[in-house]
């Protein structure tokens, strides 16, 4: 049964999506000029966040080139306690220049699946960099090995609290598109195209620039502020963006100018295409709305239809159970499934999907679950923003965590990920039987992007580790406590750039709990958890044999007298991995009669004997019963049926009928 499940998930991992190409869609078209949105950019007046950070752009769109030509005018406030000298720059576009920079040669020019191509290579090119009237291009250095970081020394220190204004204009080749940016035919996902200030880091008084160069882990890490950006475009084209759309005119030479602004986010990404339509909803926060729109090519219409919903329901049970969706509009770019390169990304206001695929029938929630992970990153790195370079984990597996969460109040408990022809299945338990064993990867979940073994590596402990340690957590503590502390850590930490130490800090105070004795070995440590039952012994209840008292009051006891009726149970349980965790043990006994003991391990017992008196023996014995602890790896010694012939006593070595909760019993005889 689960196979079947398996092959559909496989091929969406594997990314066999139908697919077509844009000349059957006929020459561009004019489009229609798009009205303003007529909202402002937050639902409740700011500023929400410092505003560090904030950008006007002026950029011009060449569609045959896949070019953008652009001056930006950065307006950069030292929010730290030190002066500073030198301004870093992301230019990440210059990570497709050549196959010698540090994201091709950590990528091996692959993403997600998708290969470079070798004769479309991206790159930015900044002419000019002024610092009010003084030209600085001539004295800026490449840093860290590539020219995906640019140093920009300034012409006098800026205080703490100053603020400075740098012009610089470039120019931005788009790459064909393999990683997240760049053209697939008509088809462009512009994103990390402009050169973005580093963020300052540390102890206040010591602060440091965080500007690494960029590598195939590491995604993005930037200071909130407002965006101003004019598009001109051809107007043939469909444009979506973060932010609001406040003016759109038409110039004489056919193109037209979309002007965009955004508050309080820390990136800008935008789209263009000119065979896009938009399917538009309306998410219900508090007691406001949020415009949800789905920009997708009608044969994806019924897609799109699906990614609203799932975009919609993110969007209402994210603000309920985090803090309400701050801005005005979502956007969700649904890419030609040609253009996977894109897929699955998320921008503030705007994200992109993934699994539109003929598999993907009504249930098969991939392409919601994608939607979903997207849409919920503008609470885990687009609210939260965490640093993505160093600690991954805070958006990406606790986002992963609040996505299974969602879907399960979305879609209910079982079938929270699959409910198609009679198969079920939940979002928790398909993850762990289906993806790489986590308690394998030779790192902790607390490891910079960038130093995990490998990508997959990373993936497992970033995203798969990581949403397993919590919602074993979450069993631990109670599920409603435990809602209640990670509301309480989104509220405080919002607009603002949470560690892993700060959320550990937050849960504790909020639980009013030392964590540690989980938490540490869980985010700090490599490993997992594993439990098996070592040994299982019954014997029938007697008195004591053997020879009791002296001379004439001297008494024999044997194996065919004493009997009280009854029998003793001993069950000793181990847990080979380095996590402790509490754990339910469920005993069923030859009379049908079962009982359910814990071993809480938060002394961090390492095993534990639990002894029974009962009026038949052991038949089965069962550790985690209903599945609580993801965190848990091997489960093929778990779970043990006693046969009658080695029911008296059974040890781990003997041989056993053994079946486990997971991929081993979809496969299994
Ligand atoms: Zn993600």
């Amino acid at each position: 049964m689960r196979m079947r499940v398996l092959v559909i998930w496989a091929a969406a991992a594997l990314g066999l999506i139908s697919s077509a190409c844009d000349s059957s869609l006929g020459p561009p078209r004019r489009q229609p000029l798009p009205v303003p949105d007529g909202v402002a950019a937050l639902r409740t007046p700011g500023p929400r966040s410092p505003r560090l950070a904030s950008y006007r752009i002026d950029a011009r769109y060449d569609a045959a080139a896949h070019r953008v030509d652009a001056t930006q005018v950065l307006t950069w406030t030292n929010g730290g306690h030190s002066a500073v000298d030198t301004l870093p720059f992301h230019l990440y576009l210059n990570a497709f220049k050549n196959e010698a920079t540090l994201f091709m040669t950590s990528s091996g020019g692959e993403h997600r699946g998708q290969r470079a191509d070798d004769r479309s290579w991206g790159w930015i090119e900044i002419p000019s960099i002024r610092v009010g009237a003084l030209e600085v291009r001539p004295k800026a250095i490449y840093l860290g090995g590539d020219e995906t970081v640019l140093e920009v020394p300034l012409p006098a220190p800026v205080a703490a609290g100053a603020s400075v204004e740098i012009t610089m204009t470039f120019t931005a080749q788009l790459p064909r598109l393999f990683a997240r940016t760049g053209y697939h035919g008509a088809f462009a996902m512009v994103a990390q195209w402009f050169p973005k200030v580093g963020v300052r880091v540390g102890t206040p008084g010591f602060e440091t620039w965080h500007c690494p160069p960029f590598h195939v882990n590491t995604e993005f890490f930037a200071d909130f502020g407002v965006y101003d950006v004019n598009l001109t475009v051809p107007a043939t084209h469909v444009v979506a963006a973060t932010g609001v759309l406040t003016a759109a005119k038409d110039n004489d030479d056919g193109t037209r100018v979309l002007s965009y602004h955004a508050e309080d986010v820390h990136d800008f990404a935008w789209m263009i295409d000119p065979y896009m339509e938009v399917l538009t909803g309306t998410a219900k926060v508090g007691d406001g709305t949020v415009i949800v729109r789905v920009v997708h090519r009608a044969r994806q219409r019924g897609f799109a239809r699906r990614h609203l919903a799932a975009a919609i329901g993110t969007i209402e049970n994210f603000s309920e159970l985090f803090v309400p969706y701050p801005w005005s509009i979502m956007t969700v770019v649904d890419p030609p499934p040609e253009a996977e390169g894109a897929a699955g990304m998320e921008y503030p206001t705007l994200v992109t999907t993934a699994g539109d695929h003929v598999f993907m029938r009504d249930g098969v929630r991939v392409p919601e679950y994608v939607t979903i992970h997207e849409v919920g990153h503008n609470w885990f790195q687009g609210l939260l923003a965490s640093n993505e370079f160093e600690e991954a984990w805070l958006d990406e597996g606790v986002n992963e965590w609040a996505d299974a969460l969602v879907m399960t109040r979305m879609y209910g408990e079982r079938a929270s990920a699959l409910s198609w022809m009679g198969w079920t299945g939940d979002a928790y338990h398909l993850r762990r039987a289906l993806d790489e064993r986590f308690d394998r990867v030779p790192s902790p979940i607390a490891t910079a992007a960038y130093a995990f073994i490998d990508t997959d590596g990373y993936a497992a402990a970033t995203y798969h580790k990581t949403s397993a340690a919590l919602r074993t957590l979450e069993h631990v503590v109670g599920r409603d406590r435990f809602a209640a502390a990670m509301k309480t850590y989104a509220e405080t930490w919002a607009f603002r750039h949470p560690t892993g130490a700060d959320l550990l800090a937050s849960l504790e105070l909020s639980l009013g709990e030392d964590l540690r004795w989980f938490w540490t070995p869980a985010f700090y440590q490599p490993g997992g958890v594993d439990f098996a039952v070592r040994s299982v012994e019954c014997v029938e209840a007697h008195e004591p044999r053997g020879v009791f008292g002296d001379g004439s009051s001297r008494k024999v006891v044997t194996g065919g007298d004493g009997k009280v009726g009854g029998w003793t149970c001993e069950v000793v349980v181990v847990n080979h991995g380095s996590v402790p965790v509490p754990v339910d043990v469920e005993l069923r006994f030859a009379d049908g009669s079962h009982q359910r003991d814990r071993w809480d391990a938060r002394d961090g017992s390492r095993w534990h004997r639990f002894t029974m008196a009962r009026s038949s023996p052991l038949v089965e014995v069962a550790i985690d019963p209903d599945g609580d602890v993801l965190l848990s790896g091997n489960l093929l010694d778990d779970h043990i049926r006693l046969t009658p012939d080695n029911r008296a006593s059974w040890r781990a070595s003997a041989r056993i009928v053994f079946w486990t909760q997971g991929l081993m019993q979809a496969v299994g005889p």
